[in-house]
């Protein structure tokens, strides 16, 4: 007589893999696999999303409650499938929404295989050879972006907010020595741009430092930090005898791929150390979750162009180049390869150029008694997680061994040669201004305006003039009204899904200045859904003046 449980034991036991090689069931294991990817592609349709966009079940959702018994694994993976429905499809040509890659296969299944077996990247007991990829893909990044593989060293954490936080609690460490041990006794900042990612005020809000602590220094058009500004606001601190945990460079604003100048940066550094004999040197943290696989291009050869990019852009590749190629001098660096590098989430690297400078963030042998019993990796030793899941270096790892440079620079060459393309049409046309015209990334970010304005004057009056309040406002709604249409266009099928961002700057009087937003990841991506976008835009400024002149 079995009892109850032990019958479910057995049933549930055809749910795990199994531990002894058994071709039988590896085959329903695959097979279960392959009928969830089949449901899922039963979701695709000419649009960029699967299934439909229908309304969510917020209340439904929080009356769920769990079974009394367990279900069968088809059942579970069917539904399952049914959660990816409404999902825009980052990948297709007609999704050009944010910097969200869409994963490539080989990043998959390097996500997938730890996933299966579990490794820890905690220590070298629990994570075995696993570790090695986390130190490999950091060698080779940190090789790729200007640092010595020998010194440096690299961990994998939850994020780009993740490596930020790294950043700034090794600078706070060099800052205030033992803030680890004995907490924050005095004024400590963190400096970035106005155009930083928030991430840097929820580290510093986290840290204890308090989002106030943050200073932020004004951008210019380009989106890059004042370094002339930076320099003044640290003096500032200094003379009051605050101290600077760590200055954020942004290597790649998020809205509009800004490039932060880092060698005027580190300048500006130097000279406030020798200045104030400062018995420290302030940390400066490079954010370039979006930037760092430029880096490709560092050792690119610009004037054979062998790769053969067309001219405009090989000169956008080039003044990306520009900025950098100076990565190197930053003291840590953020790198998502989740962002630019085609993985899925979360794939995020921290890296130190100096990599005794992790030692700051160690913890007490004697707090952690029951680990790191044997070998000689053992990173949990100072990451911040305990837990830390094999999937993010395995993904990066993936990609960099499927692209190499070539691949690389082939894929960021393509899609900035589309948001080039887009670029050049948005510029010809008088109805349209690019606002980041001095950023040479995958982004665009434009304004529509209605006939009649004089978009050779009016974008810079806009800006400057306080009289054009109200117009600014006008024509914010007037671009939200594009959008709607777009995306509704979009959706049918037969445009492109594209974003709007509510203030991609202030203007001189305060004034937010929305706009849309093209962010062109896609591979698939070709010319004729630039045009999508551009017919997409007229139609709807058509309808717009219709409905007004009546
Ligand atoms: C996306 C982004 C972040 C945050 O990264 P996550 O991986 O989303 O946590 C930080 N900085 C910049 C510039 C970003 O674009």
């Amino acid at each position: 007589m079995t009892a109850p449980y032990q019958q479910i034991v057995t049933d549930l036991r055809q749910a795990f893999p199994q531990p002894v090689s058994d071709r039988v069931h590896d085959a329903y294991f695959v097979f279960s696999f392959l009928r969830a990817l089949d449901q899922v592609d039963s979701m695709k349709s000419v649009q960029p999303l699967l299934g439909k966009p229908i309304p969510l079940d917020y209340d439904g959702a929080r009356a769920s409650r769990i079974d009394e018994n367990p279900k069968s694994l088809e059942q579970v993976t069917a539904r399952l499938v049914e959660y990816l429905s409404g999902m825009l499809i980052w990948g297709h040509p007609r999704t050009q929404v944010n910097v969200v890659p869409s994963p490539t296969i080989p990043s998959i299944i390097g996500g997938l295989l730890p996933s299966i077996y579990n490794p820890n990247l905690v220590s070298e007991e629990s994570c075995q050879r696993v570790g090695l990829a986390e130190i490999e893909v950091s060698a080779a990044t940190a090789e790729l972006v200007g640092y010595d593989p020998q010194t440096s060293a690299g961990v994998f954490t939850f994020g780009g907010t993740g490596t930020t936080l790294y950043g700034a609690k090794v600078g706070l460490e060099k800052a205030c020595p033992g803030a680890m041990q004995h907490g924050i006794h005095e004024p400590v900042h963190l400096v970035c741009s106005e155009r930083a990612h928030y991430a840097g005020r929820t580290v510093a809000g986290w840290l204890g430092l308090g989002f106030d602590s943050v200073v932020e220094v004004a951008a210019d058009r380009d989106n890059e930090m004042r370094t002339c500004l930076l320099e003044t606001q640290c003096r500032e601190l200094l003379q009051q005898g605050h101290k600077i945990a760590a200055i954020i460079a942004t290597m790649g604003t998020t809205d509009a791929f800004g490039v932060d100048d880092l060698e005027e940066i580190c300048a500006v550094r130097d000279r406030l150390v020798t200045e104030f004999s400062l018995d420290y040197i302030p940390h400066i943290h490079a954010d370039a979750v979006i930037g760092w696989a430029w880096s490709v291009f560092n050792d690119y050869d610009f004037s054979g162009n062998p790769l053969g990019f067309r001219g405009r852009t090989l000169r956008a590749l080039a003044r990306t180049r520009r900025r950098i190629q100076h990565l190197k001098l930053a003291d840590s660096i953020g790198i998502d390869f989740h962002k630019t590098g085609f993985t899925p989430y979360v794939s995020s690297l921290f890296l130190a150029r100096d990599k005794t400078e992790l030692t700051r963030l160690a913890r007490r042998p004697e707090a952690m008694p029951y680990l790191f019993k044997s070998g000689v990796y053992h990173p949990g030793q100072y990451t911040l997680e305990t837990s830390r899941a094999g999937s993010g270096p395995m993904a990066a790892l993936a990609n960099l061994s499927l692209f190499g440079k070539n691949g690389l620079r082939s894929l960021l060459g393509h899609l900035v040669a589309m948001a080039e393309a887009l670029r050049e049409q948005l510029e010809a046309h008088s109805a349209t201004h690019v606002l980041n015209s001095g950023n040479f990334g995958p982004v665009t970010l434009f304004r529509v305006y209605p006939d009649g304005v004089d978009t050779f004057s009016f974008p810079e009056r806009e800006q400057t003039d306080p009289a054009c309040r109200d117009k600014v406002r006008e024509y914010n709604a007037y671009n939200r009204r594009i959008f709607e249409a777009v995306q509704a266009e979009a959706l049918q099928g037969r445009g492109v899904a594209i974003s709007l961002t509510d203030c991609y700057r202030e203007t001189d009087y305060g004034e937010p200045v929305a706009a849309l937003k093209s962010y062109i990841m896609s591979p698939f991506s070709e010319e004729q859904f630039v045009q999508y976008v551009l017919d997409s835009i007229w139609k709807a400024r058509a309808e717009i003046s219709a409905t007004t002149a009546n």
